[in-house]
């Protein structure tokens, strides 16, 4: 008797799009080397975009939804993980080419792997997910950059959102004076236990940019892009950069050249999705010593697959604070 467990499936017909579970067995998942027996995935805004169909991440369909996974392996035909061994997934196509974790098994590509850190449980690794491993590549590329505590304090945009609530306990950690801008006003305790020294309205930055404005700071992790990033970039020091991640304030850009040309800053883009897997190797290194565990605590919401559409929806209307941790077995 063929094994069977329970899978979200996106499917598309025409423009109309439904979310249900669908019961399959392994012979129904894409092709791969490994299969994972998948224990937590997460809720990452691009998780919101699919689930909610607004705007086209999943490439083909039907669809697995869940860019993320950690889980044990079941078999892996290339034998770079033993049965039994915990591994995660971020990225690297899932959900959008591939099936991805909000299902009970996946079966992926082993060179996609990483291995979980010894001092990380699997519920940990998805409380940090895309969101927080992206935060880590963008304090990385920041001290790539030069950006050191001493040279004047960091900003993070979209602070109370996963990828700034990471940034923000990473970069305190590190010993960085962190600045965090949020639109919610009443999460100012929260993200001052985070580490933030102070706090700055979401709208200080959202009005229409200037070319340069005062240098406040040294750095900055933005999660927001448009107007926001354009105001961020126009108060960055002489010769300070900005790491760049995300697009939840809009995908343009409506920025001067002026803090390049003429302060010498630095706008680096950030992928995870295809970052390479050393790349990725070194980020969760730094995550399971830089990353306070306790803080990650506080960011969590535990949410069962059961509810996740509903979840999908409140992460594109900027109401889930930190991080969403997916129980697919619930
Ligand atoms: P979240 O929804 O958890 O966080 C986004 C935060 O941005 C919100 O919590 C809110 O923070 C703020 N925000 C939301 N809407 C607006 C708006 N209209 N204007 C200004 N600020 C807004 O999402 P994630 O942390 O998972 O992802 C953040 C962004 O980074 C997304 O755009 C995502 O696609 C991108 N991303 C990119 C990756 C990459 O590889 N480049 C990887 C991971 C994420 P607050 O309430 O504090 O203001």
């Amino acid at each position: 008797m063929v094994e069977r467990f329970r899978a979200m499936m996106v499917t598309k017909e025409g423009d109309a799009q439904s979310v249900g579970f669908q019961e399959i067995a392994v012979d129904d998942l894409m092709s791969g080397d490994t299969v994972v027996n998948v224990e937590f995935s997460t809720l990452n805004y691009k998780d919101g975009l699919v689930l909610t169909g607004a705007a086209p991440v999943a490439r083909t369909f039907p669809m697995i939804p869940g860019i993320d996974l950690v889980g044990t392996v079941e078999s892996c035909e290339s034998g770079e993980f033993a049965p039994g061994a915990h591994v995660i997934q971020n990225g690297f196509g899932l959900s959008e080419t591939h099936f991805g974790g909000y299902a009970a098994k996946a079966r992926v590509k082993s060179e996609w792997l990483v291995a979980l850190p010894e001092n990380m449980t699997p519920r940990q690794a998805m409380a940090i997910g895309t969101a927080g491993y992206t935060a880590m590549l963008c304090v990385m590329a920041l001290e790539d950059a030069g950006v050191t505590p001493d040279k004047g304090p960091v900003l993070v945009t979209g602070a109370a959102g996963g990828v700034g609530s990471v940034a923000v306990a990473l970069l305190a950690k590190l010993g960085f004076e962190v600045v965090a801008s949020t639109g919610r006003a009443e999460e100012e305790a929260y993200l001052k236990d985070l580490g933030a020294s102070s706090i700055v309205a979401r709208d200080d930055l959202s009005g229409k940019p200037r070319a340069m404005a005062k240098e406040n700071y040294a750095g900055a992790v933005d999660s927001v892009g448009s107007t926001t990033l354009a105001n961020v970039l126009s108060q960055i020091k002489y010769g300070g950069a900005v790491a760049a991640c995300g697009l939840a304030g809009g995908m343009d850009l409506p920025a001067s050249v002026a803090p390049f040309i003429l302060r010498g800053v630095s706008l680096l883009g950030i992928d995870s999705v295809q970052a390479p897997i050393e790349r990725r190797r070194e980020a969760y290194k730094r995550l399971a010593q830089d990353l306070d565990l306790e803080k990650l605590e506080s960011m969590i919401t535990d949410v069962p697959l059961s509810e996740i559409v509903e979840w999908g929806g409140k992460i594109l209307a900027g109401q889930v604070r930190g991080r969403a941790v997916v129980d697919v077995n619930a």
